[in-house]
């Protein structure tokens, strides 16, 4: 299993655009995690690690696509109805018995043939049922169809040999059946990373304890592991940490040799109380990540013995940008992914919005149909960086970038659905 290289984190303390954040991470972080091989229904969300290639062609023969009846093409009259002999029957699994001469279907015979039924030897072609009519032992057909209409030929979907799958994709449900269909029952994929999740504050209370006065009840701890479910992390909830310095200490350095990843949220702001980065530059090496993004600023990124470490800040929304920009392509590269960031959608602005210059802004947006039928972007009203509730109402974030200082309503701008990078 690979390191984390001495200093990995170190930076100059500058602020940071996202894209050199995520150079740096691209740079300093090589995959940690080591390879396990399982069967697939327990793959999902994991990273492939090999090559899948196909050993035969799919499908292995030539089979047709509709329930009908096989003929020859050239049987056909182009200009009327045509009438055959129905000379015996295909379904899918019972293919036409082989003649025992080894000789192909009559000239001028049709064959009962059914969805995935192996074509008989001759025919080339398939009437679709709803195209013939049955009398008595024979099959009227009418006129109008394709050579080769709906037959589906051998290898059409995988030819023998082909790479179905890649190293490094993140493994689907669809992939998982692409598997299967090569006949594969497991795969090799990355190990999940070990992730040490705290969060830290007195103000903090447990769900489902009875709060004291003015406590809030911990959400981020909630939000953080689902983001880290949802990209296939072994989470260990380890609890609220006391903004106390010896408990913060104690807890991270029991929790650092047993993990690769330590996330914490809270306490890695300037505030006497946060006590996490002292913690952190005792036990190992801390380095403040101003980005040049809003709601987000100041990530603590550093090492405690081999372990990287991680701490967002304290504020819901704030935490969730900052997974999504830095701790998200961490993961990705611990476990070997060739793609880091998700894809953005172009769309429409239904809102005027200001921003500041060189930074990087997130809004939270619901999408709603417009008049016209496009699909509008409408910014939530309030937009603080605690508000969790505006979350919970969007389906995503529209990005503004860096050199944009005023957005009018009817501009397009990219949209990044919360269904691409959450779960
Ligand atoms: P901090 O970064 O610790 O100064 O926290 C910034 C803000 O986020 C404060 O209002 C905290 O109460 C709030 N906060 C910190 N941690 C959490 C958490 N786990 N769940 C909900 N809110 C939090
Ligand atoms: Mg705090």
């Amino acid at each position: 299993m690979a390191q984390l290289s001495d200093d990995c984190f170190a930076h100059g303390g500058e602020l940071l655009q996202t894209r050199e954040a995520l150079a740096l991470i691209s740079e300093r972080i090589g995959r940690l995690t080591g390879d396990e091989e399982l069967p697939l229904d327990q793959a999902l969300g994991r990273i492939l690690v090999e090559d899948v290639v196909g050993q035969r062609p799919i499908p292995p023969l030539d089979n047709s696509a509709v329930d009908g009846f096989a003929v020859y093409f050239d049987d056909l009259k182009s200009d009327g109805e045509t009438e055959l002999p129905i000379a015996g029957r295909a379904t899918a699994g019972h293919p036409l018995p082989q003649d025992p001469a080894g000789a192909p279907v009559a000239r001028g015979s049709a064959v009962r043939i059914f969805t995935g039924a192996v074509m008989p030897a001759g025919p080339d072609t398939v009437m679709m049922q709803e195209d013939c009519r049955i009398e008595a032992d024979k099959v009227i057909i009418q006129p109008g169809i394709k050579r080769g209409a709906n037959r589906r030929l051998a290898g059409e979907d995988v030819s023998s040999g082909a790479t179905v799958l890649r190293a490094g994709q993140r493994l689907r449900p669809q992939d998982l059946g692409q598997a299967a269909a090569v006949g594969r029952e497991k795969l090799l994929v990355s190990k999940a990373v070990r992730v040490a999740l705290f969060s830290t504050g007195d103000e903090l209370a447990c769900a489902g304890e009875v709060p004291k006065e003015g406590q809030i009840f911990d959400s981020n701890r909630h939000t953080l592991t689902g983001l880290l479910q949802g990209l296939g992390c072994q989470v260990s909830d380890l609890g609220i940490l006391r903004d106390r310095a010896e408990v913060i200490t104690r807890a991270l350095a029991e929790a650092a040799p047993s993990h690769d990843l330590i996330l914490t949220s809270g306490g890695v702001s300037v505030g006497d109380e946060d006590h996490v980065k002292a913690a952190v530059e005792q036990l190992g090496s801390l380095y403040a990540w101003r980005l040049a993004i809003k709601p987000g600023r100041p990530v603590a990124l550093g090492q405690v013995g081999g372990t990287a470490f991680a701490g967002l800040p304290g504020n819901p929304v704030a935490v969730v940008v900052t997974f999504l920009t830095i701790v998200r392509p961490a993961l990705l590269r611990m476990m070997g992914a060739s793609h880091l960031t998700p894809r953005y959608y172009k769309l429409r602005a239904a809102f005027d919005h200001r921003k500041k210059q060189n930074r990087r802004e997130w809004v939270r947006v619901h999408l709603e149909e417009a008049p016209d039928g496009e699909t509008e972007a409408h910014k939530f009203p309030r937009d603080g960086a605690g508000i969790l509730s505006s979350l919970v109402e969007a389906d995503g974030l529209v990005e503004l970038p860096e050199g944009l200082t005023q957005l009018s309503a009817g501009a397009m701008v990219d949209f990044l659905p919360f269904n691409e990078v959450i779960a």
